[in-house]
């Protein structure tokens, strides 16, 4: 299917591997101008020449944490105005809710809330006048499900979601799209560290923890960063005009929900 975006100039946050890369990519076939993010600049920049020469598009690749202002500032004097914007940041780390102090609430809140809502801030007013835009979300799964041992993430992604269903209506009607799109498990670095730390745990070896991880996934697979990115691509284009304000949940139907 032609997407109808070629051409067009993406922002793509937290992108040199994972869920982000795979976003990227998609967005990269469909013959979108890249802009792509991460703190370490190897990878990014062997992610940003393997893209380009793939697809033949534009990638420009800025190194810095998205987290932090200066950062982000960093980030956004390159990407100057794009049409596209996915957002993205590494994911907190696990613990017990005993564990958590303020700094770490803080750090949870810039990175997965924060964060997204100042790229938006800067972004979405130019795509409002220009009278198209398109804005992804990556949060996760914990926003329909929360996850126990995922305390910091369950807060900082209900936060985002509860400011994306009022501004996703807000920006509407000036051609502006906002979506959230909710990782179940996929097969990226974060998802090692998570069956490595259910392994700790349960007093199991991480093949074990990722055999009982799969028993709960009716698919019996992990999702792929491809699956992701497919998805992510189709929320941006002309099609998908239509789907404002939606948690869209790519979960191999591993969360248990009617509506
Ligand atoms: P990943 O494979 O670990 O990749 C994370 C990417 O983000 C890397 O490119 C990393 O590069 C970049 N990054 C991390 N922190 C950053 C920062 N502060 N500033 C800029 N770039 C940053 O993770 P993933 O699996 O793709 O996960 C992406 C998001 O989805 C996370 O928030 C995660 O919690 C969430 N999620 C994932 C799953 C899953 O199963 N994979 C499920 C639910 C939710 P650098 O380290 O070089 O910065």
């Amino acid at each position: 299917m032609d997407l109808g975006i070629a051409g067009k100039r993406a922002l793509v946050t937290a992108s040199s591997k994972g869920l982000g890369r795979g976003c990227a990519e998609a967005l990269a076939a469909a013959g979108v101008e890249l802009v792509l993010n991460a703190r370490g600049a190897e990878a990014l920049e062997e992610t940003a020449t393997a893209l380009c020469a793939e697809y033949g598009v534009s990638v420009e690749a800025v190194a810095a944490d998205i987290t932090d202002e200066a950062g982000r500032a960093k980030v956004l004097e390159v990407a100057g105005q794009v049409e596209i914007l996915v957002t993205n940041a590494g994911g907190p780390p696990p613990g017990l809710w005993t564990d958590w102090e303020r700094e770490d609430f803080i750090k949870a809140l810039d990175a997965n809330m924060l964060a997204p809502i100042a790229l938006m801030k800067a972004m979405v007013p130019g795509m409002m006048e220009r009278g198209w835009g398109r804005v992804v979300n990556i949060t996760s799964v914990s926003v329909k499900a929360p996850i126990p041992v995922l305390g910091l993430s369950n807060a900082a992604r209900a936060g985002l979601t509860g400011y994306v269903a009022g501004t996703a209506r807000q920006v509407a009607p000036s051609g502006v799209t906002i979506n959230n799109l909710l990782p179940g498990i996929h097969a990226t670095d974060r998802a090692v560290s998570l069956d490595k730390g259910a392994a700790a745990q349960g007093g199991m070896t991480v093949e074990e923890a990722r055999a009982a991880r799969l028993a709960t996934i009716p698919a019996r697979k992990y999702g792929t960063p491809e699956d992701f990115g497919a998805t992510c691509a189709f929320l941006c284009s002309q099609q998908a005009q239509f789907i404002v304000g939606q948690n869209i949940l790519l979960d191999g139907g591993a969360t248990n929900l009617s509506m």
